[in-house]
């Protein structure tokens, strides 16, 4: 079957491999669809990163070259001789964590800070940009025949912006700012309005993705080129809003999501940085506001807690998955897909590649 593995730094081929083998407790999918996310692109761009390079993988036990593809859903077509909760024919989503089962965050049942974790797709343990993926049936999460089988892609990337959301300390009627919507600050926009919060800020320079957060919910948007954001939002705010959220991975919005919290409110960081940056910590001392950061979401055994809350709001229609959806393309134009998203000048949001159906 075909695969796109990841080889080094810029160098990602589409190689014929070896198909999965299904084990008891495992079932075997055709990939319909798979999203590429921004940590794909920086694996590309200036990887290994999260991509075992030289050591093996505590988990999997593997190193680079590996396939790529962690945020994908598709049907099953075998299952192990113990599954029992998943039928062939089934839709499913996958969530991708991997872990060890021994650690002291395991032990606690947070098996998403497990001390050797990592996720398929990036850690080993095959892909989502592969025809077909093995995974074990605890990863595999069904999805209704009223969700549309194509945003089974989407609900890795929705439950990263509600997993922030949940970990923010605000309430239903609470003020909100998000700093940068990109697809994941497009999810923690909708995660928020879901959980009450009213009004929603939103920051973002670009155009195209500044009226997309506007359409998925943000009730004001700025432009940081023309606008001090943080300033308009204080005073929109009276002093500060009750939550910010900072999802663009630089020092001015995490400056800016810090200077415009009010005193005893709460910044959560949801980016991945690429270098070290300056804050001030006497904003955060002086206030007692309070700075946390979230990576990813609920997994192992609590595969299901968030993914699970995602599908069902993608069934009642509380998220919408489908104005992130801005291409679709086949496995072999992976790499003109990645170098898209990289370039200057585009609208996308979520390029979703079918790598079964282009079989
Ligand atoms: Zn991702
Ligand atoms: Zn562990």
């Amino acid at each position: 079957m075909r695969s796109a593995v990841f080889h080094g730094r810029e160098n990602i081929q589409v190689d014929e491999i070896a198909e999965p083998v299904v084990e008891r407790d495992s079932v075997l999918i055709d990939v319909t669809a798979a999203g590429i996310c921004g940590s794909d692109l920086h694996e590309y761009a200036a990887g290994p990163i999260f991509i075992p390079g030289d050591a093996p993988h505590p988990v999997t036990g593997e190193t680079a070259p590996v396939s790529m593809g962690h945020e994908f859903g598709g049907e099953v077509i075998e299952i192990g001789d113990d599954v029992e909760d998943i039928a062939v024919g089934d839709t499913v989503t996958v969530n991708p964590i991997l872990y060890c089962g021994e650690c002291r965050y395991c032990e606690d049942g947070s098996y998403h800070l497990c001390e050797s974790g990592g996720f398929i797709g990036l850690s080993g343990g095959g892909g989502g940009f592969s025809e077909q993926i093995a995974v074990s049936s605890e990863q595999a999460i069904p999805v209704p025949d009223d969700v549309p089988a194509e945003y089974a892609a989407l609900v890795e990337p929705f439950s990263v912006g509600l997993h922030a959301v949940r970990n923010a300390a605000f309430s239903a009627g609470d003020s909100v700012a998000v700093y940068g919507t990109g697809p994941i600050g497009l999810t923690v926009i909708q995660a928020a309005k879901a959980a009450g919060a009213n009004p929603v800020y939103a920051v973002e320079p670009q155009d195209a993705r500044r009226e997309l957060a506007a359409e998925v919910g943000a009730d004001m948007t700025f432009n940081p080129i023309d606008t001090d954001a943080p300033e308009a939002i204080i005073e929109q705010s009276d002093g500060g809003v009750d939550a910010t959220f900072e999802v663009a991975g630089i020092e001015q919005t995490v400056r800016d999501a810090i200077r415009s919290v009010k005193n005893d409110g709460s910044v959560t960081i949801v980016s991945i940085f690429e270098e070290r940056i300056e804050i001030e910590p006497n904003e955060i001392v002086l206030g007692e506001r309070t700075v946390s950061g979230t990576l990813a979401y609920e997994g192992g055994p609590n595969s299901d807690v968030e993914f699970g809350a995602v599908i069902d709001m993608f069934a009642d229609g509380t998220l919408d998955p489908e104005p992130l959806i801005t291409s679709r393309i086949g496995l072999e134009e992976i790499v003109d897909g990645f170098e898209t998203l990289l370039g200057g000048e585009h609208d996308e949001i979520k390029i979703i590649v079918e790598p079964y159906s282009s079989h």
